[in-house]
């Protein structure tokens, strides 16, 4: 397949003194080159995740690598035939991922990052713990084998789970992984603040593992936070571990309800889809505002009246071509 685009997924704690004023330059400098996608801009540092021409995306990189700020980002490089994303939102919070750990600095204590290859090597050791420290929507479409889950719709609720993991795990050595390596970082630096003493982390996440170390062991699909939804990572033993919501036969296709008032996100198998013409169920599928199902179960959210400079302040720069 004739694949023009990049996706990159991409995160660096590193010092940013002026965030607001940082996210008006990079705003721009994403628009000049035609960039979609969304970019977190913190004083903590930056997270983002876009898609551009390959051409655009290799300019992005090279620019980026010249700040010294960012000089050490390890880019998640993939291909696609288009855009993953319909929009660009280049935004500043106080955190580049909502963990409430704002006082945990990565770059003064975190895990030892493993590369996949040490990862694969130490996973199944007796004295390790593997901890995915996503949500349970993400791990639910797909995770490491023996895998320790945790009951969190977000991240945010990670630190009310350490209790627990001590009373369970405190004398193992802690294995954590996560999408592209971002959560990690602070997640390992918190374990090891609560007294955990052997903290590592998987560096570049599942995503950099499936490139790597061919995602031998990971079990489904990575869930990711475009309009791919869950990509496959294993080439190595791949299997399927959800099951559709209707049915409950293995299915890993997920979708999004067609009726938009429940838009619930789940997987529901080839049949099921088109039994219930894209519904979850009975009843959504005589909602009056059911949606149209093409057989995808994706929805294009509306533009009208995306404005890609939204949030810029144009009075400093009249010479952007919209
Ligand atoms: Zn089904
Ligand atoms: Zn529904």
């Amino acid at each position: 397949m004739n694949n023009p685009y990049s996706i990159l997924l991409y995160y660096c704690y590193t010092p940013i003194e002026d965030p607001e004023a940082f996210r008006e330059q990079h705003h721009l400098f994403c628009l000049e080159l035609n960039l979609l996608g969304r970019i977190i801009i913190s004083k903590e540092g930056l997270n983002g995740t876009i898609s551009g021409l390959k051409e655009d995306c290799e300019k992005y990189m090279a620019a980026m690598h010249a700040d010294p700020r960012f000089a050490k980002i390890d880019f998640k490089v993939d291909y696609s035939d288009k855009h993953a994303f319909a929009k660009l939102h280049v935004r500043t919070k106080s955190e580049i991922v909502h963990s409430g750990l704002l006082h945990i600095d990565p770059n003064a204590r975190t895990g030892k990052h493993l590369a996949p290859k040490e990862f694969k090597e130490m996973k199944d050791r007796e004295d390790v713990v593997v901890l995915d420290v996503r949500s349970d929507y993400e791990y639910s479409v797909g995770r490491f084998k023996n895998a320790v889950t945790l009951d969190i719709e977000n991240f945010r609720e990670f630190p009310e789970k350490v209790e627990e993991l001590k009373e369970k795990y405190k004398d193992k050595k802690i294995l954590t992984y996560c999408t592209g390596g971002i959560k990690c970082e602070k997640a390992s630096a918190f374990l090891l603040e609560q007294g955990f003493e052997d903290v590592y982390q998987l560096h570049g996440g599942i995503i950099k593992y499936g490139m790597e170390a061919g995602g031998e062991d990971f079990e489904g699909k990575c869930y990711v936070f475009d309009n791919r939804v869950a990509v496959d990572v294993n080439t190595v033993n791949p299997t399927v571990i959800s099951t559709c919501h209707v049915c409950g036969t293995k299915s890993d296709r997920m979708v999004n309800c067609a009726n938009p008032v429940c838009n619930l996100h789940v997987p529901i198998c080839e049949a099921c889809g088109w039994e219930l013409d894209g519904a979850c169920s009975s009843e959504c599928k005589e909602h009056p505002e059911k949606r149209p199902y093409d057989g995808t179960g994706y929805y294009q959210k509306e533009l009208n009246g995306y404005n890609p400079l939204k949030g810029f302040n144009r009075k400093k720069k009249t010479d952007v071509q919209v």
